[in-house]
């Protein structure tokens, strides 16, 4: 036997019994989004390097060590996407959807990053995105966190808390850059690696270090909410109030920053401590300059994007019920007949009774061997075919969860009683819509 080909460290396939999770959750999220009026944007998964580089900082851990990068036939350097708001910029600009209007915009898909696989962190991961622009308010960065806070809610997910933080101007930055820096020269010998080549380059992102050895040094540092400018505390105390008015809880993290250069102002994370160690499920903030390093004009930018298999972990730890998506229906069939007829009427059975999940036994099988299959299939009814009732045009129903009498009507008739015996609200869904 040839040796088989497993697939790429960190990289997972996600199987039948665990889709109608990842279905439910992606269903949920994109419904909440759209009640808040914002529109998709489908991105390519690869960007020129150089997009990622620009945008989210050379001196950042996905620059420095975690993308995947390689030369294409043409020589040109192109890198695996490692999140989604660089090429979200890069396309509202390319298509010029930033021009004198406002944008509320979202994607989903996968994300790439070299970083050490382990519970909840991967090489490759998903995330929905929320991105908007032309809009410099408060305003929309509460929305922001009031939509992810409503997404909680619509999944029946609690404990998971709220901290933000404001990280200013680019300017107030600066003046608290001096300080931090000044103080981290103090206890030099204490930093790790990371930290001492950043102290220099992006003495900010020593902040945001994971190593538990920092932790020390990171709490005592200068704070940064106290070298912030007039404007940005008014804007992030109206933030603060609208979250107040909804009830909203939070926690103001003043060591908050963010792994990406691009933020500035408000900064939010939703972290739970259901996860273990990666517990942070949804991140995300203003982005003011961003747009106009990417090379377009001055735009306001909010936004955050959640990490899909943190969600799914979430949803498995609070046990919460998933939708069945196992067929109503299994289709038992006997002789050349009753499979020739089975064959189309399941077709006709499903566009008469819009939504149902109607499973047809392929590949024969004694009678017993095929209401095996429909037991096992989850299917709360079998129908049965054969040769007698293709000639005659009947069909048999079997309730398989419940004792009631088989019974036996026209092919005709039998999409409507479907309806009554399965009770599911049908109004006019579309196939393959139903609950
Ligand atoms: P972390 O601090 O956990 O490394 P991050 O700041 O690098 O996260 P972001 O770039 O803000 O993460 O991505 C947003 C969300 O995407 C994270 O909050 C997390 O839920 C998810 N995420 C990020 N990296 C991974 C990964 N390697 N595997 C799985 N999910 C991830
Ligand atoms: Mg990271």
């Amino acid at each position: 036997m040839a040796k088989s080909i497993q697939a790429v460290r960190g990289m997972n396939d996600i199987l039948p019994e665990q889709s109608a999770a990842w279905q439910y959750l992606e269903d949920t999220l994109r419904g909440v989004i759209h009640s808040y009026g914002y529109r998709e944007i489908r991105l390519p998964l690869l960007e020129k390097t150089e997009l990622f580089k620009r945008s989210i900082g050379e001196v950042t851990d996905i620059v420095e060590k975690e993308m995947y990068t390689f030369e294409d036939r043409n020589g040109d350097s192109l890198t695996l996407r490692p999140e989604g708001t660089a090429g979200c910029v890069r396309a509202a600009l390319e298509h010029g959807l930033l021009h004198n209007q406002v944008q509320r915009l979202w994607y989903a898909g996968p994300m790439f990053r070299h970083e050490r696989p382990q519970k909840g962190r991967y090489r490759q991961f998903h995330q929905i995105g929320v991105e908007a622009f032309g809009m410099e308010g408060p305003d929309i960065d509460a929305e922001m966190i009031l939509m992810t806070s409503q997404l909680w809610r619509a999944l029946g997910l609690r404990e998971i808390t709220l901290q933000i933080n404001s990280l200013g101007t680019l300017e107030s930055r600066a003046a608290y850059r001096v300080a931090l820096v000044d103080y981290l020269h103090g206890c030099e010998s204490s930093l790790d690696e990371d930290s001492r080549r950043r102290l220099n380059s992006n003495p900010l992102r020593i902040l945001d270090s994971k190593n538990p050895d920092m932790q020390a040094i990171i709490g005592d540092a200068p704070r940064l909410p106290d070298y912030l400018d007039p404007e940005s505390r008014a804007h992030f105390e109206e933030v603060c109030a609208i979250l107040d008015d909804a009830g909203i809880g939070y926690e103001v993290n003043p060591r908050l920053v963010r792994g990406l250069d691009y933020y500035s102002k408000t900064v939010f994370e939703w972290v739970t401590d259901r996860l273990g160690a990666q517990g942070t499920v949804c991140a995300g903030g203003r982005y003011d300059g961003l747009v106009e390093f990417l090379g377009g004009r001055p735009t306001p930018a909010t936004g955050f994007a959640l990490g899909l298999e943190r969600m799914i972990a979430l949803l498995e730890a609070h046990s919460i019920e998933l939708p069945d998506n196992s067929p109503h229906v299994y289709l038992v069939l006997s002789g050349t007949q009753g499979i020739r007829r089975g064959m189309v009427y399941a077709g006709e059975l499903r566009d008469a009774v819009g939504g149902l999940r109607l499973q047809v036994n392929c590949g024969g099988g004694s009678f017993k061997s095929q209401f095996k299959r429909a037991d096992k299939s989850g299917a709360r009814y079998a129908l049965v075919i054969g040769d007698d009732e293709a000639v005659k045009g009947s069909v048999a129903i079997k309730p398989l969860r419940s004792d009631g009498e088989q019974e036996t009507l026209t092919q005709q008739l039998a999409g409507q009683r479907l309806r009554e015996l399965l009770d599911i609200d049908w109004e006019s869904r579309p196939a393959g819509k139903a609950d």
